[in-house]
């Protein structure tokens, strides 16, 4: 199927195409129509199948021509999403694919100073996207009206549950006219999921993307065991052996992201870190520099996984395996986006086959095991450029470095 089949607008089309976009992916295929046809949708689809696209090309479509409709100004779509960085990103995806109409949009999150926000958006806007709490905070200053709103997305609706934005939500929705098209995505549902998004839409066609395959059709993922103290060793080796691929790389803590640094450092292997101890604008340097292939290796915590979206990720690494075993399927999700294939590689450890087994029991299916032969294995222990490999000294450095960020911290 094509994308002119849905009849979209042309100037859609151009940017649908100019992003490289052949044809639609599942949840494009089956949300695209009924949101043309103005009803309510209900989307359980992870992040990495498309589904940003699935809503914004159908959204343009109906704003562009409602828009030639001559109607009053003032906000149209109002996005809703849990974090900063997905905010950024829903933002540039409405801004891409609506290039070439004269539709705007405008992203808002907290974090950052709101005056020059409260200027962009009196200078009008079309779509707004928002974190609950910022544009809470708007509206309660009456510096956003949301009275025009015609079609409202919940984006990652259990994520933001998770973030403890119910209320703010609710107080939100009151405000909104109760005749609306409404959106609702989630990667996961349960009860209160599923109480929340029912409160909201009405009539709506559910849609469910592999609902018993939550890793993405394009990704291929397997487990190597490894000792905790050799996986330094594999990851080293893997990027040797990689040169040109982009590699994100998952690790449980920040301190464990720093060690890894340093230690890929030490062979040679520059990368870059993103965790909670870094400052929004050293979190956005770190994801301009990746997604701009200027260093091809991320380090990252799980805090930071959910909203990143950089295309053309090779290969995901799970340096450690996620506490969370849902965690799991939003780290692999980080590669084979879209219709792309992605591959996606776990260290497990001795200590870790209890998460592997509960990650196998999320999935409902086991992961698949990449055997090692005693021979690679001892192959890549040999591998290594490091030859002033000496673990306790490493270690003893991380500690001290863990403790001057404890003082520093009160
Ligand atoms: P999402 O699930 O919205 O986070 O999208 C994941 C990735 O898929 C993004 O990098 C999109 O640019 C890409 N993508 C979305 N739709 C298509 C499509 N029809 N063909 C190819 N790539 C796509």
């Amino acid at each position: 199927m094509k994308f002119e089949e849905f009849r979209i607008h042309p100037q859609i089309l151009k940017s649908i195409y100019k992003a490289g976009f052949k044809k639609p992916t599942d949840i494009q295929y089956k949300a695209i129509p009924p949101i043309l046809n103005g009803e309510d949708v209900l989307a359980i689809a992870q992040t990495g199948t498309g589904k940003t696209a699935a809503f914004v090309l159908p959204v343009l479509d109906l704003l562009i021509k409602r828009k030639i409709a001559n109607r009053p100004s003032g906000i149209k779509c109002l996005v809703m999403v849990p974090t900063h960085e997905l905010a950024v990103q829903i933002t540039q995806v409405f801004t891409q694919l609506g290039k070439h109409t004269s539709l705007t949009t405008l992203g808002i999150f907290g974090g950052v100073e709101q005056e020059p926000q409260i200027q962009q958006l009196e200078s009008g806007v079309d779509i707004l996207v928002a974190t609950p709490g910022r544009l809470f905070d708007l509206v309660s200053q009456q510096h956003l009206k949301l009275q025009q709103i015609e079609i409202l997305i919940l984006d990652e609706a259990d994520h933001m549950l998770d973030l403890g934005f119910i209320e703010d939500i609710r107080q939100l929705i009151q405000r909104l006219p109760r005749k609306r098209q409404t959106l609702f995505f989630s990667a996961t549902i349960d009860p209160t999921i599923k109480k929340l998004a029912y409160s909201l839409v009405h009539n709506p066609i559910r849609i469910q993307i592999s609902p018993k395959d939550p890793v993405s059709r394009n990704v291929e993922h397997g487990v190597i065991f490894v000792a905790m103290d050799d996986k330094r060793f594999f990851l080293e080796r893997f990027i040797q052996e990689h040169p040109k691929s982009k590699i994100l790389v998952f690790v449980r803590t920040r301190v464990r992201a720093e060690r890894v640094k340093k230690a890929m450092e030490r062979v040679g292997i520059s990368s870059l870190t993103i965790h909670g101890d870094k400052g929004q604008q050293e979190r956005f340097s770190a994801l301009s520099r990746f997604r701009d292939n200027e260093v091809l290796i991320l380090i990252a915590t799980d805090v930071s996984a959910r909203g990143i979206d950089i295309e053309n990720v090779d290969y995901v690494i799970n340096y450690d395996l996620p506490e969370k075993a849902e965690n799991y399927v939003h780290r692999v999700g980080r590669t084979g986006r879209g219709t792309r294939k992605g591959q996606a590689i776990s260290f497990c450890s001795e200590e870790e086959k209890e998460v592997l087994q509960q990650i196998e029991l999320f999935l409902d299916a086991p992961v698949a095991v990449w055997q090692l032969t005693q021979t690679e294995y001892a192959e890549t222990l040999e591998f290594t450029q490091d030859t002033s490999y000496n673990w306790r000294k490493l270690l003893e450095e991380d500690d001290v470095s863990e403790l001057k960020r404890k003082k520093r911290k009160k």
